[in-house]
């Protein structure tokens, strides 16, 4: 069967196999564009040429008691970011006016930890609170694993959605973190859909994983129901224990994209960080699979700015969801 075809099946409502979801990892570069306009058309059905923005405040920097292979902000890594305690709601207040101000969709509050402390989840939901209030914005949070009360008093301050990634294949995943398991991220994801809270789950691709790994998480966040998904690809940083690796190639980047539209035909898929480091020319094709992005950079690495964005978006004929025409 032809890509195009399995696109429009699975716009009729037929569910990818693994074996299909893997062959279009195993595709090879010449049939690139043809598996890319067949996930543009599954991405073009649901998301028409939107891009939803994101803007993320990292409200709460390094010091982390995890051992996560690949972030800059765990303690067992030496990698020279940033290190303060939460911010006070003033301030994560702020960046609310700040997204908005740009007219991004969704406001993302992360911090650094394990779980969020009774003090720092008070702070937090006293500034969702006023966001709700005055600003114009949906909000997600990340804040590590979470437990029923915690997801309960979030969505009652007005949260929309929390961010929790399964990060990469259950089989993996003890590689690269030996702190908490996959089994307490999955704990906390059914949680997060419990509460009422939209799940925002998705992972870090690049990492040492097999092409395997890499579908295996997907099939992971559609049994777990996650809503919106971003993707991440490995900018391996100085100080942590994957900086030896090697960036992965703007194609193996769009393959992955490619795979995860097909079986997540109608949530929304951003491509996260790593767009510029791994995709850098060739990052505008990603938007063909994917429709969102983050602007104005990552929790510790900066992207390639506001404007440059918008220049992508709109020079390749997206649009940004919910803007209005002039
Ligand atoms: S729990 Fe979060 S902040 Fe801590 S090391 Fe892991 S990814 Fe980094």
């Amino acid at each position: 069967m032809q890509w195009k075809d399995m696109a429009q099946e699975i716009i009729n409502g037929y569910t990818i196999t693994k074996a299909e979801a893997l062959q279009l990892l195993f595709s090879a570069d010449d049939d690139l564009l043809d598996i890319l306009n067949a996930a543009f058309l599954i991405r073009r059905h649901y998301f028409g040429r939107g891009i939803a923005l994101h803007v993320i405040q990292n409200a709460k920097s390094g010091l982390c008691s995890e051992d996560c292979a690949y972030c800059s902000q765990s303690g067992a890594s030496n990698a020279d970011v940033p290190q303060y305690a939460l911010q006070d709601a003033e301030k994560i207040i702020n960046g609310a006016r700040k997204a908005s101000d740009l007219k991004a969709l969704r406001y993302c509050v992360v911090i650094s930890g394990r779980e969020p402390a009774d003090d720092d989840l008070d702070i937090i939901c006293s500034a969702v609170r006023k966001i709700k209030k005055d600003i114009r914005i949906e909000i997600c949070t990340s804040l590590g694993l979470l437990n029923m009360k915690q997801a309960k008093l979030l969505k009652d301050a007005g949260v929309d959605r929390f961010n929790h990634n399964l990060e990469s294949s259950e089989r993996f995943y003890p590689e690269i973190c030996s702190t908490h398991s996959y089994a307490e991220r999955k704990r906390t994801a059914a949680i997060v859909k419990s509460a009422g809270l939209e799940l925002c789950s998705g992972g870090l691709i690049g990492m040492g994983e097999s092409l395997e790994d890499r579908v295996d998480l997907s099939l992971a966040l559609r049994d777990a129901g996650a809503d919106s998904i971003p993707l991440n690809f490995l900018d391996p940083r100085p100080g942590t224990a994957l900086e030896g690796l090697n960036k992965l190639m703007p194609a193996d980047c769009l393959r992955t994209l490619i795979m995860f539209r097909f079986v997540h035909p109608d949530k929304e898929i951003r491509v996260a960080s790593g767009r510029e480091a791994c995709l850098g020319p060739m990052q505008v094709m990603s938007l063909y699979a994917a429709n969102s992005i983050f602007t104005k950079g990552y929790l510790t690495t900066p992207g390639q700015g506001y404007d440059d964005d918008i220049d992508m978006i709109f020079k390749a004929g997206f649009t940004v969801t919910g803007w209005t025409a002039a």
